[in-house]
């Protein structure tokens, strides 16, 4: 079983443990969060169920979202252009995003975060949330800008 599976697993029982009934428009969004491995919006979920699934609407994307993010099991991150995008990995982690192409891309560092403990250093603060994007060109992006160049 592979670890995506056993992630979602952990989240619909989650979801039974609360009596909340796992239609399949519901247990669609989930599994898609849970396999796309991306930070998608709610348009880009809507987009890639709504030809399978044809009754969905924005609207329920949405208020599903909205439901796994109140019991933790998704992130909701809000960009610096103003975009929400959801995120399934709920562990505090870095982002980077293309300015090009607008991939967002997971950072491992290692824990403790350095940069949450140079802020706690400078501050006092107990940091307990974070949320960090730093924007650039993605390695893709570069190579392609690249060979323009050299062509
Ligand atoms: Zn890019
Ligand atoms: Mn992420």
């Amino acid at each position: 079983m592979s670890m995506e599976h056993s992630e979602l697993d952990t989240a619909m029982a989650k979801l039974k443990q609360q009596n909340i009934r796992l239609t399949p428009q519901r247990f669609a969004v989930l599994e898609y969060m849970y396999t796309c491995h991306g930070h998608p919006t709610v348009e880009e979920i809507y987009k890639a169920l709504v030809t399978k699934y044809r009754h969905l609407s924005v609207a329920t994307v949405y208020n599903n979202l909205r439901v796994f993010k109140k019991l933790g099991l998704i992130k909701e991150l809000t960009n610096g252009d103003s975009s929400r995008r959801y995120d399934a990995v709920t562990k505090e982690h870095y982002h980077v995003t293309c300015t090009n192409c607008g991939v967002m891309v997971d950072v491992e560092l290692p824990e403790p975060s350095p940069l949450k403990v140079q802020i706690e250093q400078a501050t006092g603060f107990a940091i307990e949330i974070y949320q960090v994007e730093m924007q650039g060109v993605c390695p893709d992006c570069l190579k392609k800008s690249n060979q323009l160049i050299v062509n």
